[in-house]
């Protein structure tokens, strides 16, 4: 099976993809992860996009088709997560004729609906574990005080995201709009959206997936 999660920065895409990946042993594809990695590893492509990320603007679709093309040639176990991608209309084309190419289908686009202001809150709260990505809130999960990971049980450094700040996500929040929101109308004209409640607890959002995917 193959799912897009589908929603703005802080919609919790993240964190049901984990989810997904644990329950399912499917496979989290997330372009944002893979870019801060290839920024972090210091190569060619990750100085290119660096200035790009760190504005909160989108990198060209040319680098991130690049990326997933890769990743479908490769291993797929109980199938692919769509983190993150596609975020246009460039991109869910390309990503159509990927899985035509390698004879995928595509099972499920699921948006994660929220609203801004409940964004900001989360996102300029949120770090997640260095070791195994666990999210957490300042508000409404805390990092342990013990500094150990609840979920990998290591005494990893949390992170903090360079883009998590108020000026470069209002920025990602109006890319969101001008050229991710359009997919709503693309994956529902061909039959293929449902939306769940993004500000629901993490459990309800995990069973109204569970209940879309079967
Ligand atoms: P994310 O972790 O999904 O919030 O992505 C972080 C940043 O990586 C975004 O603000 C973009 O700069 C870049 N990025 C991630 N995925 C894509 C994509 N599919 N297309 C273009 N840019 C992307």
């Amino acid at each position: 099976m193959n799912i897009i999660l589908l929603g703005p920065p802080g919609a919790g895409k993240g964190t049901q993809a984990r989810i997904l990946v644990d329950g399912r042993d499917m496979i989290q594809l997330s372009t944002g992860d893979m870019l801060r990695e290839a920024k972090d590893s210091g190569s060619e492509m990750g100085r290119i996009v660096a200035d790009v990320m760190a504005r909160g603007d989108l990198v060209t679709d040319e680098i991130v088709i690049g990326l997933i093309r890769e990743k479908l040639a490769g291993d797929k176990r109980g199938g692919f997560i769509f983190d993150g991608f596609p975020r246009t209309l460039k991109q869910a084309d390309a990503l159509a004729q990927l899985l035509d190419e390698t004879g995928e289908t595509l099972d499920a686009v699921i948006e994660m609906q929220v609203d801004d202001a409940a964004l900001v809150a989360r996102i300029t709260a949120r770090s997640t574990c260095g070791n195994c990505g666990e999210v957490y809130n300042d508000e409404t999960k805390p990092i342990p005080a013990d500094g150990v990971c609840t979920s990998c049980g290591t005494s990893a450094e949390f992170k903090r995201r360079a883009d998590d700040n108020a000026d470069s996500l209002k920025q990602r929040l109006m890319e969101y709009y001008k050229k991710t929101s359009p997919l709503i109308g693309y994956y529902y004209a061909k039959g293929q959206l449902s939306s769940v409640d993004g500000l629901a607890d993490i459990d309800d959002v995990r069973a109204e997936i569970a209940a879309i995917l079967g």
